[in-house]
């Protein structure tokens, strides 16, 4: 046989797949009858040590070089076959994701592997009313009038509900650990462990249990369960305007899927994960449904896998972490608020939630569904174009208004006279909706960021000595404070420029807005929540329920509020600066501001009464606006992708950016030049822009240099990263960072 020109190959094997041990990984060589089934992820047999003891590992990277004496490694003994592999199939995730999106296989598995280490199993809890329900209504009282917010609402749920499940009480209800433990001494509730949920108390029935899906909702069931039961797996996107029947629709869907004996994963950004949302997932699925998030301890997400691992849960719940639940069975994978920006990971490896769950269904043979009442640009020209199967519900299920528009604009305002933030259409509403008792909510579209501070005589902003970024003043301690790398410093009393005493910190401005509402409004009760007030732990469930009880005639705040909390007294949402998000130096402005405007006049009218939106804007004629006024989506659509090919950007190319990183500016920037250039001869079909300083030039005493590459052909893009990976392996003192279609700009 002659074999001698045949490359050899080489395998890393891990034995011991824990987040710990990802490092010990051992070389084999492959033999040639295993070549072809050996690729990441794959279950084989080595010989081990000395005794050559035969362990069972996975394969992590394949290649045809290894760094040690090619005679002397032994050969992959077998490959093992598994029915239903979690963690290899896990493993070729993280391969995947390695090589799209850059960073080393190591990093790569730790994000997508479980913890490993072991903790101590922690039976599920559950929270149940012992005493009577005239007792509890009592204790509802006394909480009440000693104004105990948390035990208010547990009391509430408890009546309501009767068991509750421990961590979605002391999670995403905000109730102290405290509390339950002070109930529990009192008799008022018992404490209990797992076996006794197994027999459980029955869950009350919800309502929501004998919904009929209405003819829409029907229609999109039955299409998919006609596809899953002819063994089609594909990714639908569910594109329904908020309040007409997604969530009920997934439900339904999703109950389809585990009756035919497959679990499913369900995504939910993490702020729109509210204890309403999870409440009713629990209705359906008992506790055979289990929450992730990032509340959670090590050891409790330890808990979830073992569970999820054994087959105790059919249905996950959580943020884009969720994705890598081991699931042996995964039949559907649910994606809501698709367009949600958070589904892209900010660290390295910098995946997107949408690209890995189609990957992880196709690895599964299972389906994704995606949802949404503004897709992404990216998702619906896919759906556009016939990559994904496009549904449209543009009903709200159970009647109810989307809300009267109107498009004030502020110039307009400023001719007049007006210099408040609040246009005269805005106050009258305002007034009107208070003279009613009715809620409002007013929506700055801005970042909630703390005001920096800076000299009113000589204009200067003070500045982070290690960053390059402006200093954040803490107004309750006195300091101010880097955002960037942690630096603190005491609030100077005069300039340290030129000596002026006028130094003074901006506000927020949702600060701003609630000053300006108590002067026009003296009586009305605010509520403020953005970056600042949000801080704490439990304190955004916190103020939404305080707003949700009505203890607050006002809301004021930014992207936070708008995000899927319903208010059925809210009538009039005001959005005070819709063009803020227009002004950001990225292609992806237009697409975002369009997006929270309809999500926040979506807010208006959720209940029985009719509901009003005022949107403030300096361009009332851009389209993002005009369109989001209309709450058309499709028009928005086809303006937004003309712009995308004018200008080649995703979903028409896709955009590598590349940042280059070293204490050493000159380093940095050299190094992003030289690798400009290279790129550029790479090939004609890729195109190069930059390099140049990033947005934010330097961090903690890092100086940060930046090159963008952009082609129609993605597999280039992975081709120049790999070329770049593959040159940079030692090289000191520098940093390279790749961010394939980046979320914000650099
Ligand atoms: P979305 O997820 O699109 O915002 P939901 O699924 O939350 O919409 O539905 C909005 C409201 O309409 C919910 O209160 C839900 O119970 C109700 N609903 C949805 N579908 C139906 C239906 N077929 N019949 C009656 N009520 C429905
Ligand atoms: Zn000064
Ligand atoms: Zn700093």
């Amino acid at each position: 046989m002659i074999t001698g020109n045949v490359k050899r190959m080489y395998a890393s094997v891990i034995v011991d797949i824990s987040a710990e041990s990802l490092d010990r990984t051992f070389s084999y060589s492959v033999p040639d009858r295993f070549k072809d089934r050996c690729k990441p992820g794959t279950k084989v047999t080595v010989p081990f040590g000395k005794g050559g003891r035969l362990l069972t590992g996975y394969v992590i990277e394949c290649s045809d070089h290894t760094d040690f004496d090619p005679d002397r490694i032994k050969d992959i003994t077998d490959i093992v076959v598994e029915q239903n592999a979690s963690e290899g199939r896990l493993i070729e995730l993280a391969a995947f994701i390695k090589e799209r999106y850059g960073s080393t296989m190591n990093t790569a598995l730790k994000t997508v592997l479980p913890i490993k280490k072991t903790y101590k199993p922690k039976a599920k809890k559950t929270i149940i009313l012992k005493a009577s329900e005239e007792t509890a209504v009592e204790e509802l009282a006394v909480a009440v009038r000693k104004k105990q917010a948390g035990k208010e609402r547990l009391m509430r749920e408890l009546i309501e509900e009767k068991v509750l499940d421990y961590h979605l009480v002391t999670g995403k209800l905000g109730v102290s650990a405290t509390t339950v433990t002070n109930l529990e001494k009192a008799g008022v509730i018992s404490i209990e462990t797992e076996n006794y949920f197994r027999n459980p108390i029955v869950i009350k029935k919800s309502v929501e249990k004998n919904i009929e899906l209405n003819d829409e909702q029907k229609a999109i069931v039955k299409e998919f369960i006609e596809d899953y039961d002819a063994d089609i797996r594909k990714t639908y996107l569910l594109h329904g305007i908020t309040g007409s029947g997604k969530t009920v629709t997934y439900i339904k869907l999703i109950e389809e899927v585990v009756k035919r004996g497959k679990q499913v994963i369900v995504l939910i950004p993490e702020i729109a994960l509210t204890y309403q949302t999870v409440k009713r997932f629990y209705h359906y699925f008992g506790e055979r449904v289990s929450i992730m998030n990032s509340t959670l301890s090590e050891g409790e997400k330890y808990d979830q896998c073992e569970r999820a691992k054994k087959g105790e849960i059919d249905v996950i719940i959580g943020p884009r972490s969720a994705l890598f639940t081991p699931f042996e069975r995964v039949g559907l994978i649910v994606m809501d608020e698709e367009h949600e920006h958070t589904y892209k990971s900010e660290n390295v490896p910098k995946y997107h939630a949408r690209e890995v769950a189609e990957k992880l269904a196709e690895l599964n043979h299972a389906s994704v569904v995606l949802g949404s009442a503004t897709p992404s640009v990216d998702t619906f020209y896919r759906a556009v174009n016939g990559e994904y199967r496009l549904w449209s519900m543009y009903k709200r299920a159970v009647g109810g208004r989307l809300a009267g528009t109107s498009i004030v604009d502020m110039r307009e305002e400023l001719k007049k006279g007006n210099k408040s933030v609040f246009s005269e259409k805005l106050k009258e509403s305002i007034a009107q909706k208070l003279d009613r008792n009715e809620q409002v909510m007013l929506f700055l579209n801005r970042r909630g960021y703390a005001g920096f501070v800076s000299c009113r005589s000589c204009g200067i902003v003070l500045r982070c000595p290690h960053c390059d970024v402006s200093l954040s003043e803490h107004r309750s301690t006195g300091k101010m404070v880097c955002h960037y790398c942690g630096y603190e410093e005491k609030r100077p009393s005069v300039c340290p420029k030129c000596g002026s005493k006028y130094i003074l910190g901006f506000k927020a401005g949702t600060e701003l807005i609630e000053e300006e509402v108590k002067k026009i409004f003296p009586a009305a009760r605010t509520l403020r929540m953005d970056a600042d007030t949000t801080k704490k732990k439990g304190s955004l469930e916190h103020i939404l329920s305080e707003f949700g009880d009505r203890k607050a005639d006002i809301l004021i705040g930014t992207q936070m509020i708008v995000k899927g909390h319903d208010f059925p007294d809210v009538t009039l949402v005001g959005i005070i600066a819709a063009d803020m998000s227009l002004a950001i130096n990225d292609y992806r402005a237009a697409e975002r501001t369009f997006q929270l405007i309809t999500q926040a006049a979506g807010r208006a009218g959720r209940g029985t009464k009719e509901g009003e939106t005022v949107i403030q804007t300096y361009q009332p004629e851009h389209y993002a606006i005009v369109r989001a006024a209309a709450q058309d989506y499709r028009a928005f659509y086809d303006e937004e992708i003309l712009y995308r090919e004018l200008g080649g950007y995703p979903p028409i190319c896709d955009i590598l950016a590349v940042l280059v990183t070293s204490r050493s500016r000159e380093l940095a920037e050299n190094t992003c030049t030289s690798m400009a250039e290279y790129i550029k001869g790479v090939s004609d079909k890729v195109k190069v822009i930059g390099p140049a300083k990033a947005g934010i030039g330097k961090i903690n005493d890092v100086f940060r240099f930046v090159f963008f590459i952009k082609s129609r052909d993605e597999r280039l893009l992975t081709e120049c990263k790999n070329r770049l990976e593959s040159g940079i392996k030692e090289m000191g003192d520098l940093q390279v960072f790749f961010d394939l279609n980046p979320m914000n700009p650099y």
